[in-house]
């Protein structure tokens, strides 16, 4: 008799163990496909051979100083598993990432900076048939009177980008922007970036036809004559995020928060100026963490991007876009809730403490003891 209690006994807890064990294998790697696999690529009218780009910000990889180990570990899982199953599920040729890939890369040390690029690999590993293009955010590099040559110089050496940049590929051109050099005081970081846009825009005039035939425009280099997509960390200058809905734009008891410019948001010259000279078909950003779609002069697109992490937002998400040389289309793709994983655990652990109470009576042994000094004393 005691044989087979005891044998029932280890049936329940190798079930309990099994349990657990689906719920961590689904919470921690399966959710992430049925969720992402809910997300297809935009469909443009012009179907011909488009450019696929997947586009994400602010992951803000936690640093050394105040980042806590176990939120690191929780958020960076979520972050890698986000990533590579939607690299696997969507297979985008392009990925950009607005900006802010690490927390504390403003004052990292270069143990802390080597050790923080490392887990960013692993994170956003990717195979050569996808190109990763990382932009510079202010957690990066420091706002602007942080910034100095050498963080520059370590982030050139990790991405290869620090100031401005055209990328073309297959006729779109994507306008790479380090915004956080966009102060507009003259610093040598901020002129030799605005003079490298100027530059930009001029040969971008003169790549589309009406003013290729121009004298001044004879010995500029070229580019597909098409106007560029705008990638950068801090968005174009708007007042607050009041305009902004949907279920990741800003709470609402930030929504009304004036923007301070520079900081929230370029400033409104920096921003009059890019649109002036490039006349952007589309401009994507991050920063904010939430997300909003802005027209500018009633017809410059912007979109903001919300942040990639749980720890910035309990329902994170990316943007996939699809390209041509005359059109785009655009649709976000949300990753698992934080809230809804909790959850699923929490419930878990009630489930199996119900399980061990019902079946494995763990207290059975304590009451049989009261139970019999009871007894003793009834018999004194
Ligand atoms: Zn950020
Ligand atoms: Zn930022």
């Amino acid at each position: 008799m005691y044989r087979v209690r005891a044998k029932s006994k280890w049936t329940v807890m190798v079930w309990i163990v099994v349990i657990l064990g689906c719920v961590f294998i689904f919470c921690e790697y399966v959710v992430y496909f049925p969720v992402i696999l809910q997300c297809s690529w935009p469909e443009m009218a012009e179907k011909r051979d488009p450019l696929r780009a997947l586009f994400l910000s602010d992951p803000h990889l936690l640093g050394a100083i105040r980042g806590h180990w176990f939120d690191k570990l929780r958020r960076e899982w979520q972050m890698e598993r986000s990533f590579q199953t939607a690299l696997f599920l969507l297979r985008p040729e392009m990925v950009f990432i607005l900006g802010d890939v690490f927390d504390e890369g403003k004052w990292s040390s270069t143990k802390d900076w080597e050790d923080d690029v490392r887990r960013f690999k692993q994170i956003f590993y990717h195979s050569s048939n996808t190109e990763l293009v990382v932009l510079i955010g202010n957690h990066d590099i420091g706002f602007h009177h942080e910034m100095t040559s050498y963080k520059l110089e370590r982030f050139e050496k990790i991405f290869n980008m620090t100031s401005a940049k055209i990328l073309t590929k297959r006729g779109v051109n994507f306008l790479l922007v380090n915004s956080v050099a966009l102060h507009g005081d003259h610093c040598p970081i901020c002129q030799s970036v605005e003079d490298k846009l100027y530059s930009f825009a001029q040969q971008l005039n003169c790549s589309t036809q009406s003013d290729a035939t121009r004298n001044h425009c004879r010995d500029m280099q070229t580019h597909a004559s098409t106007p560029p997509i705008i990638l950068q960390h801090y968005p174009l200058y708007r007042t607050s995020d009041a305009e902004c809905t949907g279920e990741d734009a800003a709470p609402l008891n930030e929504r009304y928060q004036l923007f301070q410019e520079r900081y929230d948001v370029l400033s409104q010259d920096a921003s009059k100026k890019l649109l002036w000279w490039f006349q952007p078909r589309l401009i994507l950003s991050g920063h904010t963490h939430s997300s909003c779609e802005v027209f500018h002069e009633n017809r410059f697109l912007e979109i903001s991007v919300p942040s990639f992490s749980w720890r910035n937002h309990n329902n994170p998400s990316f943007i996939l876009g699809t390209f041509s040389t005359s059109d785009f289309a655009l649709s976000k793709c949300f990753l698992p809730e934080e809230s809804s994983i909790i959850a699923v655990y929490c419930s878990s652990a009630v489930v199996t403490v119900l399980i061990i109470l019902v079946h494995l009576r763990p207290f059975q042994g304590a009451l049989h003891i009261v139970n019999s000094l009871l007894g003793k004393k009834k018999s004194l």
